[in-house]
Parts: structure tokens; sequence; C-alpha cells
């Protein structure tokens, strides 16, 4: 084919997929035009996920009669001017680009009144071509309706997921707007209900609340300001960084770290290392294999951060990334240190066992290191000792002593003896942890073993699990299922992990769909946890199974290697520890 130039609408397209991928990135533009102009007050309301409809609609300050046609063209924006303003950027916006890639690939119609002007302007976009304009009266501000997404990239519509999937990233980006906005009243309505409303009181903790929920709203500590008090946001000092929002404390954790939200200048942001961050802080403090609940806003002069690149990807460029890095963890340590308190209920024996009991007995060790200083009715760690404890020892796995195994009791726990006690085992949790520790260790390696079925079987499933599956194809792979879609809802498998390969592939299938669905990996969690959950419950020992003597002594031997042998890959216990004390204690022998 010769060289020629694209036709408009077909370059529009192209650049529309940059920055519209789905119905949820429609609700991210559209609501951060609405921060940017100043909202107090903004509605989302979307219809089948947002595949049919999405309207925003705000009390920001709307664009005069003369300007809104031009606010469809591309690189149009009134946020920018010169390329140098590229090095200030204060605004969530500055492209241009939002507005007319949107329209490109819907149907729009912009309703919007400035606050100085008498009437407001209807103006309607097909397919990025204006088809009807006219004065309309709406109180100032701005409402964008977008009806049938992709109408005219069929391509693009069929990567669509289910409802309940596009619903679950409109749900996300909103929550996200919310907590980073505080002051901005935000309220979502799906399909006529309304599912999410934010106070806009100005205040985080009822956003979080809003959120989270009150238990967890209510726990959270309020990140101590550091060095550099919190100032206006515009008149930062230069290279200073400002760190702000709410951590969990130490006794309330997630099973990932999908709960740890990052703001940097307002903008939401996928950062793995800032998350890393927030974590490290959390040192020693929390169980292996769990996370904390975090919103951290991170403040910096606009020239120390580049947030030109990607247009829709939630990236940015730090100049010196390290002392971003350690500004937030010093924050959210501080803040733990000073502001977690240690309850200890008053119980013969002390404060220890209560400690010990509540982080974990793994940390046993490492908190007696520790100095740790009575206050009232509760302890508070001291700083420095916290930050003596070396990382090398921080980080070793809370390893079972031997056990010895005594008799299988009920078919459902292994009763066995160590050096401090008697152990009650869940064979079933004890199976499920040394199986999802170890799939998960060959994912890493890329060595999960595939069982190849000897006839691929054609599952048919609900329409939401099949989308749901296909949208975690890569995850599915890397731990061993080989799947394809085999038309409508139907998909067929191929090779399934090989510890469940004496598992009905439709059970292991809806299973792994249920709990991708139940929402198992809110905000970026790890999917492939997620389904190695699943699976291993699928593939483990079950409750009522007879064991042999050396099935379990297999079994507390693996569970002995284990990096997290007290609790199930689901949060339960494994076991019950009754110490020699304990015994003694009961017995009334001391
Ligand atoms: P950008 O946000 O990068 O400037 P957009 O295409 O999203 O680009 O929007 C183009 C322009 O339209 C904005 O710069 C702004 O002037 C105007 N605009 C868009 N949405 C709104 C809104 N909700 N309220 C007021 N003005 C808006
Ligand atoms: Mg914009």
């Amino acid at each position: 084919m010769p060289i020629r130039v694209l036709p408009e609408h077909v370059a529009s397209q192209i650049a529309a997929g940059e920055v519209v991928e789905r119905p949820s990135s429609v609700v991210k533009e559209l609501v951060e035009n609405s921060i940017d102009a100043g909202a107090r007050d903004v509605q989302v309301e979307a219809r089948a996920g947002g595949k049919r409809f999405i309207r925003v609609a705000d009390d920001g300050c709307g664009v005069p009669p003369a300007e809104a046609e031009l606010a469809f063209y591309h690189h149009s924006t009134s946020k920018l001017a010169t390329a140098d303003d590229l090095a200030h950027i204060i605004t969530l916006g500055f492209r241009g680009e939002a507005l007319a890639s949107i329209a490109a690939v819907s149907r729009v119609t912009f309703v919007t009144r400035a606050a100085d002007e008498p009437v407001g302007t209807l103006l309607r976009l097909d397919g990025g071509q204006v088809v009807a304009r006219q004065e309309s009266g709406r109180p100032p501000g701005t409402a964008v309706t977008v009806e049938d997404l992709f109408f005219n990239v069929p391509a693009r519509r069929k990567f669509l997921r289910a409802e309940q999937t596009e619903r679950r990233h409109v749900d996300a980006w909103l929550t996200r707007y919310a907590l980073a906005y505080p002051a901005v009243r935000f309220t979502l309505v799906h399909d006529g209900r309304t599912t999410f409303q934010s106070p806009g009181s100005d205040r985080l903790r009822d956003v979080l609340i809003a959120v989270y929920g009150l238990e967890a709203g209510a726990a959270a500590l309020d990140i101590l300001p550091g060095d550099q008090p919190p100032t206006s946001d515009l008149q930062l000092p230069t290279s200073s960084i400002q760190v702000t929002g709410f951590v969990s404390p130490p006794s309330m954790h997630r099973a990932n770290r999908g709960f740890i939200t990052l703001f940097v200048n307002g903008r939401w942001v996928q950062d793995a290392r800032l998350a890393y961050a927030v974590t490290q802080a959390y040192h020693t403090l929390l169980p292996a294999g769990r996370y904390p609940l975090a919103v951290v806003m991170v403040r910096l002069p606009p020239e120390d951060l580049d947030v030109n690149v990607h247009p829709a990807k939630a990236e940015v460029r730090f100049r010196d990334a390290d002392v971003v890095f350690r500004a937030v963890q010093k924050a959210v340590r501080r803040t733990l240190l000073e502001r977690s308190p240690v309850p200890v209920a008053a119980r013969p024996g002390g404060a220890w066992p209560v400690l010990a009991a509540q982080w974990g007995e793994e940390h046993h060790e490492r908190l007696a290191h520790l100095r740790l200083q009575p206050a009232g009715e509760q302890l508070r760690l001291d700083v420095e000792s916290l930050d003596v404890v070396a990382p090398e020892r921080a980080s070793e796995p809370g390893r079972l002593p031997l056990l010895r195994v005594v008799g299988q009791l009920s078919a459902t726990y292994i009763v066995a003896e160590g050096p401090v006690g008697l152990y009650l085992i869940d064979q079933h949790a004890a199976h499920e942890r040394v199986l999802f520790e170890r799939l998960l260790a060959e994912r890493e390696r890329a060595a999960v073993v595939s069982q190849v079925l000897l006839a691929p079987q054609p599952v048919e499933l609900a329409p939401e699990s099949a989308s749901l599956l296909e949208e975690y194809g890569e995850a599915l792979s890397s731990l061993g299922f080989h799947l394809e879609p085999f038309g409508g809802a139907t998909m067929l498998v191929r090779a399934v992990p090989a510890i469940v390969a004496q598992v009905d592939p439709r059970q292991v299938l809806e299973d792994v769909a249920a709990a991708l669905e139940a929402g198992d990996v809110p905000l970026g969690g790890r999917v492939e946890e997620a389904v190695a959950r699943q699976v291993c419950k699928q593939a483990a020992v079950k409750a009522g199974q007879v064991l042999s003597q050396a099935e379990m002594e297999d079994l507390l031997r693996a569970l002995e290697q284990s990096a997290s042998p007290r609790t199930c890959p689901h949060g339960r216990p494994t076991m019950i520890h009754l110490s020699v004390e304990q015994l003694a204690r009961e017995f009334g022998r001391i």
C-alpha cells in the first residue's frame, strides 16, 4: 500500500484508543474535568456498567458559549498555554485530548453554562461530529452525557467486559477521586440506584468511612505531619515533600496490597515502589502476608514531577524517587510508632502473652529485642529500638518448631506435640497453606505444572464468569490453566494446574470465577493470589478424610517449611496451640 495521511476520523479513533479504554476511562476523564473546573458537587450516573450511558454533572465553572465547540477539538485546553507550563502542572488535565477522544467513539451531549453567562449551551456530537447546537437553561456548571460507547469501533466494543466488571472499574475510579478530594461531594448512581456518596465535608476520615466502612474509617490513624507541616497546595517550598492521609493501625490488616491507595499532587498513581514504602513502614508489625490499608497523599512542587508519561496510565515520574520513597516511609513509620497504641488486656502472666498472640508468635522473638514502655493500660514501642531491628532478622519467617504427630482427631485435625506444648492442626487449612505457598513459588519461577486433559473439556459458565476468566487469562495461565473461549459463555479447558487434576474442571473454574467476582481483587490487588487460593482450596485434603501416619508427617514437615504456617491462605488459623504453661494453668498446677 502507498503511504497516505489517515483521514481525520480514523486518526481520531486511533488517538481515542489511547485515552478511552473502557467506560471507567470516560468516568475518570470527565470527573477530572469537573475537579479541574472547581466543582464541589459531582454526580456520576452509569447504566449497564457505563457501556450504554454515562453522565457526569458538576457545579464547576462551566464553558462560555464561544468555547463550547473548541473543547472538543484535539489538543484544545484551557489549562496549558506554552511548553514551559508543562513543568508546572497543577491541574489533572492538560493534554486537551479527553473530550475529543471520548466524542470520537460515542454520542455525546454537552450541556454547560459558565457562571457569569445568562444562558447555557447544549451541544450534541455523534462520533466527533457536531450534529446539534442550541441554547439551554441549566444552573452554572457542566453535564456531559456519553452514550453508546464504541458504537463506531466494533473491535473495542467486543473487548468490553461484563457489566459487573465495567461497573467495578467505575467504582474504583470514583472512590479514588472521592478519597483524593474530600471537599468535593461525589455521588454515584448505577442503573438508577445510588451506590456511593461521599459527604464533601472536606474531612478525609469521612470519606474513608464512606468507602471502607465505619470500623476501618474510625480506626485509621492520621498520618503525622512531617518536618514540613502541610501548607496550602501551591506554596510548597522547592524540593519539599508533604505526606498526609491515613494508615491502618497494625491490628487491622488485609490479605492484599489492593487497599493501599496513593495520590501524588491529587492524581491517583499506581506505583509499586511507593506502595512498598508504605508496607516497609509496617516492618515487623504485621503478620506475614498481610497488608495495611492506607490512603497516602504525596504533594511536591510540580517541577519535581513529570506527569506527562502516558495519556491514560496512572504513572508519574519523580525527579528524585528515592527522596519521595523515604519521605513516605518515614511519615508512615513515625505515625505507627507514635499513634498506634498496643492494647493490653489485664491477664495473669502480664502483657507478653497477649502481645505475642495478637501479633503472631513469630514476632515474639523480634519483639523481645525491643524496649517496651508501659503507658497506663497501653504499651508504646520505642521509636529508636524498632529502627535497630535488622532487616534480615525481621524477614526471618516464623517457622514452626519440629512437631511430632500424636494422632488424628475426628478425621479432621492432627494432634501434634512440640517443644512447648500441644498443637491441634486443621488438616485442610494446613494443606491449603502448604499448597498455596508452593504454587506461588512455582509461579514465580514459571514452573507451575499443568495437567493437560486427555480430551479438552467445554465448560459452560455464567456469562459473568466467562468474561472474568477471559479478563484474567494471563494470571490463570501463569498458574497452569489453559483455557480458550469456545463461543458464548463456554470455555474450553485444555489444561489445569496439576494439583487439581483430580477435581472436576467445571468445579474449579466456577470457584475461581466466583472468587474473582466476589471482588477478591479490589483496586488492583493480586489476581494470581486470589486464583491460587481457590485452586489450593480445591486441591487440599478435606475434613473427614482419614490420613495415614506418613501422610500426617509429610504434611507437618511441609508446614514447618512454610513461611506463614499459622494461617491458611484465606486468613483462618491452621492450628491451635496450647502451651505447657496454659495446660498447667488449666489443670491448676500453677
Ligand atoms: P484537558 O482537561 O486536558 O484540558 P479535555 O479535553 O478534557 O482536556 O477538556 C478540554 C477543555 O474543556 C478543558 O481544558 C476545559 O477548559 C473544558 N472543560 C471540559 N470539561 C469541563 C467541565 N466539566 N467544566 C468546565 N470546563 C470543562
Ligand atoms: Mg480533561
